[in-house]
């Protein structure tokens, strides 16, 4: 049958929205892929710099007098605290663009973990923040990238001190399971809200609590692809007013 005027009518109408449609989608997927080239380029100039600068500011920090000004002394010791968190910043966008777009090889050799993580302890603990204990299997070995585990602990850590600074210990605890190791990080601090919890690995979520604190909401999108690309599992459980537990796996060596 030949479709009448006003069923064509309809036709191209319903044709011309479908049209619309891709375009639009074509435009975000190009603004989505503008986005990522800029963070990329961006984060990967600003790192030379900011190299530059903290270890200017970490010469003069280490060797000021006794005789320094208190004036020049504070600034000092705030432009070293700046430099740092600017750091932290420049390099969580270019390591998250990094890994969003799969542009590293994992460096895997076998490592004990206990070593690793008094190693990071040794570099977190911070006279009148929470009591740091290690506890568990510290002699289980893992066969992972040293450097990006070390990533990821470092970052649970932080975020425990950081989220929960006046509340008791922090428990780092390493668990033989079956053919995985569990490492747990345990506060006790404010917790995460149960809506909040499916999102809190995404990239660029914060919650209402965490924007308090200086962070881009990467430090935890950072793990969870870390942690997946070395085929293991990352998760949290967390309680408001209780605490919160983030724990991740790895495969054992030789697994
Ligand atoms: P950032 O710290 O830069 O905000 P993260 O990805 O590390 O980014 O964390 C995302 C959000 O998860 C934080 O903004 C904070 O709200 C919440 N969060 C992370 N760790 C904890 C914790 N130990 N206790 C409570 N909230 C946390």
């Amino acid at each position: 049958r030949k479709l009448n005027e006003k069923e064509q009518r309809l036709l191209k109408k319903l044709a011309d929205v479908a049209m619309e449609q891709t375009e639009l989608r074509q435009h975000n997927l190009s603004l989505l892929q503008e986005r990522e080239e800029f963070i990329a380029i961006a984060s990967h100039e600003l790192r030379t710099p900011v190299t530059a600068l903290k270890a200017a500011v970490q010469v003069l920090h280490t060797h000021q007098g006794n005789e320094m000004p208190p004036l020049q002394h504070n600034m000092i010791e705030q432009a070293n605290r700046s430099v740092n968190k600017l750091t932290y910043l420049v390099n969580d966008l270019f390591d998250a663009s990094r890994l969003a777009a799969r542009k590293y090889t994992l460096e895997k050799t076998v490592f004990r973990l206990g070593a690793l993580m008094k190693d990071c302890f040794d570099f977190l603990r911070v006279p009148g923040k929470p009591e740091l204990l290690m506890e568990g299997d510290l002699s289980a070995e893992v066969y992972a990238d040293e450097k990006k585990i070390e990533q990821v602990l470092v970052n649970l850590v932080e975020n425990a001190v950081k989220y929960a600074p006046d509340t008791g210990t922090i428990q780092v605890r390493a668990e033989h399971m079956e053919n995985v190791i569990r490492i747990s990080v345990k506060d006790k601090g404010p917790g995460i809200r149960p809506d909040q919890l499916p999102h809190i690995f995404k990239r660029y979520f914060r919650t209402k609590n965490g924007a308090l604190q200086t962070g881009l909401g990467l430090g935890l999108y950072i793990c969870a692809e870390i942690i997946k690309q070395h085929g293991g599992e990352i998760g949290v459980e967390s309680e408001p007013g209780k605490g919160s537990t983030f724990w991740f796996t790895l495969p054992v060596n030789g697994t």
